[in-house]
């Protein structure tokens, strides 16, 4: 039988070990994290054409049951405007829309149906280069192990080693001068109704909030950053930090973005784009 090295185990790499098995190709995939970061990162919304995606391999019924349906984006400008709103992607034939998960819950659940179907998953195993034989490919680990497969699949995310050591003159991914900031708050009222995102071009930063059906206010912000801020420098930021810059940026906006973030008992995160 045919097989595989996906390597990454985040979102897309379960996801290409299901299409895989259903084209008769085994994997094993390959995640760089000794546990796979289960609880690292914010929310992001998934399209409904990922939900489409998603359908192609039978796996968007579990994905369906997490987070929220926010099929519609309302924009606002910092004096308080309001600008207009737009479909936050199409509607499929049976009604499906774009859902807001939360990272970690749309990571585990697409990993544990994956293991469920039968896909292993190997943590800890950071691929650093991989060299073609005449039939099958040997990917080297940073641990010092090797892996030979058939097929080496690259799903490590926009920053791909795997990239790099198929083509080392793809270029490679380009910093946008912007941070982002996602987390949850709680107690705030504000004029978001179920399923539709807000988001305001404010004088200094970018805010967008929606109401999950708990009640909860999910929340992201892009202060502007010229240039790329180091993991050490991101990681080394406080809650405190975050929230002081954030209500800077925000204090001469007329949103809700002071209230919410001020709500937001953290902690507060930032990374790069
Ligand atoms: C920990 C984490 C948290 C995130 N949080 C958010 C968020 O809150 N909001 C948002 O919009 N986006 C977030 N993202 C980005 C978002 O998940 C992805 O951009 C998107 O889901 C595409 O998925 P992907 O599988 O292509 O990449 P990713 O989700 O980035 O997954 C790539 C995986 O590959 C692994 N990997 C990287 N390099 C190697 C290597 N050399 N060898 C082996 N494995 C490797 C990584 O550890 C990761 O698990 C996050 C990504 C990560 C990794």
């Amino acid at each position: 039988m045919t097989t595989a090295m996906i390597i990454g185990g985040g979102v897309a790499g379960p996801v290409a070990a299901m299409a895989l098995q259903r084209a008769g190709i085994d994997s094993v995939i390959h995640e760089a994290h000794p546990g796979g970061a289960e609880d690292v990162g914010a929310f992001l919304t998934l399209q409904s054409n990922g939900m489409d995606a998603l359908r192609a391999v039978d796996a968007h019924r579990v994905v369906a049951q997490l987070g929220f349906p926010t099929p519609v984006m309302r924009f606002y400008s910092g004096t308080g405007r309001y600008l207009g709103a737009v479909p936050n992607g199409g509607t499929l034939p049976d009604g499906t829309v774009s859902h807001t998960v939360r990272r970690a819950d749309l990571h585990r659940a697409l990993r544990d149906e994956a293991l469920r179907r039968g896909v292993r998953i190997e943590y800890g195993k950071r691929l650093v280069d991989a060299q073609p034989g005449p039939s099958m490919v040997t990917a080297t680990f940073a641990d010092g192990s090797r892996s030979t497969g058939d097929l080496l699949v690259g799903c490590d995310g926009i920053r791909s080693r795997t990239r790099r050591v198929i083509d080392p003159s793809a270029p490679p991914a380009r910093y946008v001068p912007v941070l982002n900031i996602g987390a949850y708050a709680r107690g705030v009222s504000t004029s978001a109704r179920p399923g539709e995102y807000c988001m305001v071009f404010g004088r200094r930063a970018f805010f967008g909030w929606a109401v999950a059906p708990s009640g909860e206010t999910w929340w992201f912000a892009n202060p502007p950053r010229r240039d790329e801020p180091t993991e050490q420098e991101l990681a080394a930021t406080t809650s405190e930090q975050w929230r002081s810059m954030l209500l800077g940026l925000f204090a001469k906006d007329r949103s809700p973005a002071v209230e919410i973030t001020d709500a937001t008992p953290g902690p507060l995160r930032g990374w790069a784009t």
